[in-house]
């Protein structure tokens, strides 16, 4: 089976791992702070939280920003649920704004409509997590915009989107949100097995998703309520958890870092590949959103239902049954049991249920060969002729 996505690990990655197995930390050590120091600086962000997922960093990301009970978070219904949950995790209520047609991300012109309403009524959102879709750039200069006018806190979920750029610059910079949220799952552009990363340029923010991270204990002196009682003392001054990043991972993380744009690169030269080799097939290719450099985590298609013989799932069975392991990103959220109970319902959101019932990841990672690539496009052919 060729899988959708896969991690790519060298010897000096394994080298770098079997390193500090050898050192005297396993966790708690000098790799972590390297690891975001690696990732600030290639972004050209100020601060880094590195935590053992993206939902973790999500959950501290939102804390951090105050969100809690009667509040309401707002985020794209095609996206993998841990970017609504989090919401849930500090008690908020979580709604959802629907995706342009072109780029699958959440829609600027409908998030516009729906602040229009809901300042009318009185529920605006305190939190809109806007998240990168196959590692294409949301529409940030706008939705920043917005945000001022409406006095939404932004965090960007580009858990996607590590290594592209937004007019010219590096997604994570935080020129348009205040936190920046990667996931370094093995499926992701680069890998620390588990793990994540929140990004700010905000000082106090690093502080508290730190203070987070980590039991909301502090060694700090200057963070402390009264003088220290001595070499052993600490303070837990907020209720936090164990989200750390090992030491292990933040290795292979700094190993992986030296790869990202390299591997970025590679899938833009595979998708630029399979643009021309499925330009005669009955399927919509990727749409790329002016001055945006994406990090093409995935390359989604979507058929024709009018062009195609075939039904999505019949397209979909052939394909896994031919040994593409292609996937689907993502049901949306708001049609999951969990969510419906919550009062949503099929129909709410008509742009992410269109691209449901026609989108379909290939294959896409930096280790991904062209003999490969042309027996995904083979199999396609195969799988869409009617
Ligand atoms: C993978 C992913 C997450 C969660 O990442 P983990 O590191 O697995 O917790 C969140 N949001 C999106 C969009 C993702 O793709």
């Amino acid at each position: 089976m060729i899988p959708y996505g896969r991690q790519e690990i060298t010897q000096a990655d394994i080298d770098a791992v079997v390193e500090v197995l050898r050192s005297d930390f396993l966790t708690q050590g000098p790799m972590v702070p390297r690891f975001e120091q690696a990732v600030v600086q290639h972004v050209n962000a100020k601060y880094a939280v590195a935590v053992n997922s993206a939902t973790s960093a999500l959950h501290i990301a939102c804390l951090a920003l105050g969100l809690g009970p009667g509040d309401w978070l707002w985020t794209s219904p095609i996206t993998f649920v841990a970017s609504a949950n989090c919401g849930l995790y500090c008690g908020a209520r979580v709604d959802f704004v629907d995706i342009d047609s072109r780029t699958y991300n959440l829609c600027s012109k409908a998030l516009e409509r729906k602040l229009q309403q809901a300042e009318r009524e009185g529920r605006l959102p305190k939190i809109l997590v806007p998240v990168h879709l196959c590692g294409q750039p949301c529409d940030m200069a706008a939705i920043h915009k917005l945000s001022q006018r409406y006095g939404f806190k932004i965090i960007e979920d580009a858990s996607h989107a590590i290594g592209g750029k937004y007019h010219g610059e590096f997604i994570g910079n935080g020129h348009y949100s205040d936190i920046t949220i990667f996931s370094f799952h093995p499926v992701k552009i680069i890998t620390t097995g588990e793990g994540g990363m929140a990004l700010t340029n905000n000082a106090e923010l690093a502080n508290r998703m730190a203070l987070l991270r980590s039991h909301g204990i502090t060694r700090e002196p200057s963070q402390m309520t009264h003088a220290s009682d001595g070499p052993w003392y600490y303070q837990q001054i907020d209720l936090g958890f164990n989200y750390r990043m090992t030491e292990l991972q933040a290795a292979l993380g700094v190993s992986q870092m030296n790869r990202l744009d390299q591997y970025v690169a590679q899938r833009h030269v595979l998708a630029r590949r399979y643009d021309g080799l499925l330009a005669n097939l009955p399927v919509i290719t990727p749409w790329q959103l002016p001055d945006s450099y994406s990090g093409l985590h995935l390359y989604v298609i979507r058929l024709q239902p009018d062009k195609n013989g075939k039904s999505h799932k019949q397209v979909f069975e052939s394909l896994r049954e031919q040994g593409i392991g292609v996937n689907l990103h993502y049901i949306p959220v708001h049609t999951q049991p969990y969510y419906l109970k919550m009062g949503f319902k099929s129909g709410d959101f008509p742009e992410a249920e269109r691209y449901y019932a026609e989108a379909i990841s290939l294959p896409m990672y930096s280790g991904l060969s062209e003999v490969q690539q042309d027996q995904v496009v083979a199999a396609l052919s195969k799988a869409v002729a009617a």
